[in-house]
């Protein structure tokens, strides 16, 4: 692919997402636009883990559209195509389920992802779990940031070797909410005993 078209595609993804997630803002106290998230989430992915790649990237941009605005599949196809698609479905819950059972299948589905898929989980977490210690949502208190970061923990857990640079990111961030938020993350064997969990 010519590199206009790969740079019209990520534009035309970035115009795509800004105008669905209109009006939207992060949960943190300064209401941030919401775009400022899967945008991040494309420059995680093509700063630390040096993703080229036009359709993860702007799967990246696109990854909270299905799942967070009134964007239906069709128009993500007709726009960007099945390959696109089929990424942003990957990463996105089903939100006619109750908010644990959407956790806890994130952590369950989590192995029987694809390459792409992985990587876009993995640079959302690395930007969520980075604004769970940096610009937290309002009103969340200690207890919620730790299981937050301990979910996000167990998901990716069940997703190393995607992208070595990335994880290794991750784990910086996972280091420091243990200081920052004083608690220990526990392994994934002991996934039976949190909220989200199920006996193994
Ligand atoms: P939410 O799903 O309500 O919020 C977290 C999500 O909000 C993130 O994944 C992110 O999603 C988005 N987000 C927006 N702004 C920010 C920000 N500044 N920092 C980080 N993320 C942001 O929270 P939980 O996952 O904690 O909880 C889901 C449900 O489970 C809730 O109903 C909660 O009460 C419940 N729960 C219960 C627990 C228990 O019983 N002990 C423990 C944990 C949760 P995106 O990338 O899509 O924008
Ligand atoms: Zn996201």
């Amino acid at each position: 692919m010519p590199k206009e078209t790969q740079v019209n595609i990520l534009l035309a993804a970035a115009i795509f997402a800004a105008e669905k997630h209109r009006g939207q803002v992060r949960k943190d106290q300064s209401g941030s636009p919401y775009i400022t998230h899967p945008l991040a989430v494309a420059q995680l992915l093509w700063e630390i883990g040096d993703i080229q790649e036009t359709e993860i990237l702007s799967a990246a941009i696109l990854h909270d559209t299905l799942e967070d605005t009134p964007t239906t599949r069709v128009e993500l196809a007709d726009r960007f195509g099945s390959v696109i698609l089929a990424i942003v479905l990957e990463v996105s819950d089903d939100k006619s389920l109750p908010k644990m059972e959407r956790k806890r299948r994130q952590v369950l589905h989590a192995p029987e992802l694809s390459l792409p898929a992985r990587l876009v989980k993995l640079g959302d977490k690395l930007a969520n779990c980075t604004d769970i210690l940096q610009s937290p949502p309002n009103g969340w208190n200690l207890k919620r940031r730790q299981e937050y970061i301990q979910w996000a923990a167990d998901v990716i857990s069940q997703i190393r070797g995607a992208n070595a640079a990335l994880e290794s990111a991750f784990d910086s961030v996972l280091t420091e909410a243990e200081t920052e938020l004083a608690f220990q993350l526990q392994p994934f064997s002991t996934i039976h005993q949190r909220p989200w969990g199920w006996s193994l």
